[in-house]
């Protein structure tokens, strides 16, 4: 696994490439829909946000062992989904941009023992802390490309494709997808289950589509 060196600085050109698809969006193509079906763009900002704030809660575990879990029920994280889809691009573009950067600004201050308590995310894996830059990395970097406003795979550090794809292979199970042929940001794309093209299986069909991991 990476240290939070490398993945705090993921996160942040994540952050960075979000912002980049943002910027330029009129209030009518911000609530266009985005590449994940059935997700507005702002839905996705919206998703961000609150996965920011569910973030910093397993940080502020970490800081004070007391145990605060990313949300609070599963409806409550629909809810901030749902909701934000409905304010306003400058609001959602703030809410997101503050919500990333007060999360960078708690990370910043965790101390090695810190980095190293145990919390447990979303899906019930107990992970020590130094593993949430990670996962906001993920977040950032493959929701920039969900935007459907500039960014791709392509646009993604190598060495942060490599880690997604042993990532991705890790949770779907080895032997649950093919072995595919293709770009490496290609086949990345087509092991989150989002549009690719040139991916292709050992006899060189076309790989068929996986559903949408994240
Ligand atoms: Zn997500």
């Amino acid at each position: 696994m990476n240290t939070p060196h490398t993945t705090l600085a993921w996160m942040a050109e994540g952050t960075a490439l979000c912002l980049r698809a943002l910027d330029g969006l009129d209030e009518t193509s911000y609530g266009a829909p985005s590449l994940l079906p059935g997700w507005s763009r702002k839905q996705v900002v919206a998703h961000l946000a609150g996965n920011a704030e569910a973030l910093g809660n397993l940080v502020h575990w970490a800081r004070t062992g007391e145990p605060t879990p990313m949300y609070s029920s599963p409806e409550q994280r629909t809810a901030t989904i749902e909701s934000g889809g409905t304010l306003s691009g400058d609001r959602l573009t703030a809410w997101f941009t503050d919500s990333a950067r007060t999360l960078a600004d708690a990370m910043a201050t965790l101390t090695e023992e810190q980095w190293s308590a145990q919390v447990v995310t979303v899906q019930g894996r107990t992970v020590p802390a130094s593993e949430t830059p990670w996962m906001r990395s993920r977040e950032v970097m493959v929701h920039a490309v969900d935007l459907g406003a500039g960014v791709r795979f392509m646009d993604l550090p190598t060495a942060f494709l490599t880690e997604l794809r042993a990532d991705i292979l890790t949770r779907r199970g080895q032997n649950a997808v093919p072995v595919t042929h293709g770009h490496p940001a290609d086949v990345t794309a087509y092991l989150a289950g989002r549009p690719h093209s040139g991916v292709t299986t050992t006899d060189g069909a076309p790989a068929e589509p996986l559903p949408p991991w994240m």
